[in-house]
């Protein structure tokens, strides 16, 4: 959960408009439904939301090489004349995307796994294709949640899930989602953009690889851009060692010099954080504990949780009830409770003033109000118990939501989950560090695999850090060669 919520709903409304124009990739005229104005304009509206939604990653010298090799990547594109835009946001999730416009961006989560400049370059060439060659993204708002993973799998009605839905908002920035041919023809521009900036694109095709790796292993993480209408990343993987090869034969000369520039990455990344960041919250016993926003609230036993960048969210196991945390817009307890009960239509039936902890803050029960499918009458959908809870200027949302008839079964721990909020002393949790990747120089020829044990890598760790560094455990490493590890 981050700080600053405002959510973006920008994308959606701007696909209306046909014009034909000609396209600046193929030179063939088609129907475009955006004109070369709204998208810029889609690009510039969108920013800030991404940018408050994960926040840059604050890293000087990764933001400016992402820069400097976008630019001149943007320079020898299809579009050179776009002022493109590019930014290393701090998620740990595994993605690259591109919003029309020319902005572009990369998580803190696929920079790490990056393992030299080419595979970067790669990824960027295959980014600013889907912007050169105006490919149109479709939300797929839908099967977010189910990606995204707890609501969708958690949550039993339908009602609730929708409600849940609403409530995350934002999320699917990360989630635009383009068609096959259209990604098969950023993999193409992927390798010539690449390679015209000097880098071999056959190592984008590896980096396919350390995707699906990652992929297989962590049923429950978002299906990246470059996986996602691909049944088969194998085909993938070929077609792109294919093109790679045929760009070096038409390009003679030229491909000597084609870099890889594995050292000169790792010492780049050196340091990047990796995985979830606790500054953000995170789940220890019973407990959620935010250390930026200095306060600690009980997870309910047996309940899921989940941390992103909008929201703390908690599901009970037979997923009948949803409890979440967010910041809350508005100055006061009562503008907030305005902006909520507007935001998901609620009806409020019943509300009082408490303090929960020292903190002031307002308590109510409220409807929201749907349409049955089959009547078409009024129906109460979901019957919400939330707490605001004011911290200086900061003020926090806390709801609680389930069906009308189940609401009296979960309104105790809701409750009691709500009053639990409190400030967060304890300094061993407001000091978490996160996880760093590291690198590390081999003294004498080794495996990869002696190589983590010997930085007390556990064995449960292994396959993780070897998707990390791209390669096999048993792979040899010669004397002298750099890898990663992650350490505090
Ligand atoms: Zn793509």
């Amino acid at each position: 959960m981050k700080k600053p919520v405002i959510l973006g709903h920008t994308l959606a409304l701007l696909f209306l408009l046909n014009s034909c124009a000609t396209n600046p990739v193929t030179g063939k005229k088609e129907v475009m439904l955006v004109s070369e104005g709204q998208e810029l304009a889609m690009g510039q509206q969108s920013d800030p939301s991404v940018i408050n939604q994960f926040g840059l990653y604050p890293d000087q010298k990764i933001q400016s090489f992402i820069n400097d090799k976008g630019k001149k990547m943007g320079a020898v594109s299809h579009r050179a004349n776009i002022n493109y835009q590019f930014r290393v946001v701090d998620s740990p999730i595994i993605n690259a995307f591109a919003v029309p416009g020319g902005y572009v961006y990369f998580t803190r989560g696929i920079m790490a796994h990056f393992n030299n400049e080419a595979q970067f370059a790669g990824v960027l060439g295959h980014e600013i294709g889907h912007v050169t060659a105006r490919h149109s993204a479709k939300q797929q708002t839908n099967a977010i949640l189910g990606q995204v993973g707890l609501m969708g799998a958690m949550i039993a009605s339908p009602r609730l899930a929708q409600f849940g839905d609403q409530a995350s908002q934002g999320m699917q920035l990360l989630f635009l989602k383009f068609g096959r041919d259209d990604e098969s023809q950023s993999d193409e521009l992927g390798v010539q953009y690449s390679s015209q900036i000097g880098y071999d694109a056959a190592q984008m095709a590896d980096f396919f690889r350390t995707l699906q790796r990652q992929q297989e292993q962590s049923s429950a993480e978002p299906v990246p851009d470059f996986l996602s209408t691909h049944p088969n990343p194998a085909d993938r993987y070929e077609r792109v060692h294919q093109l790679a090869a045929q760009w070096k034969q038409q390009n003679g000369s030229a491909t000597t010099k084609l870099a890889v520039n594995r050292d000169q990455y790792l010492r780049l990344i050196d340091g990047i954080v990796y995985g979830e960041d606790p500054k953000q919250g995170f789940v220890e016993g019973n407990a959620f504990y935010h250390p930026e926003l200095k306060f600690r609230l009980p997870v309910p036993s047996g309940w899921k949780h989940q941390n992103t960048p909008q929201q703390f969210q908690m599901a009970d196991p037979a997923g009948k009830a949803l409890l979440m945390l967010a910041s809350a817009p508005g100055a006061s307890l009562d503008e907030a409770a305005q902006a909520i009960v507007k935001q998901f239509s609620l009806q409020p039936s019943d509300s009082k003033r408490v303090t929960v902890n020292g903190f002031p803050a307002l308590a109510f029960v409220a409807d929201q109000v749907q349409q049955d499918q089959q009547t078409g009458q009024q129906v109460a959908g979901v019957r919400v118990l939330s707490y605001l809870i004011q911290d200086g200027k900061s003020i926090f949302m806390l709801l609680g939501a389930a069906a009308p008839a189940d609401f009296n079964t979960y309104v105790s721990t809701f409750t009691s989950t709500m009053e639990g909020f409190a400030r967060l002393t304890d300094l061993s949790k407001l000091n978490r560090q996160p996880e760093r990747v590291r690198i590390k120089t081999t003294k004498t020829s080794t495996t990869l695999s002696q190589a983590l044990k010997a930085n007390g890598i556990p064995e449960k760790r292994m396959e993780e850090m070897a998707i990390l560094n791209g390669m096999q455990l048993s792979d040899r490493l010669g004397a002298g060669m750099l890898y990663k590890v992650v350490g505090k």
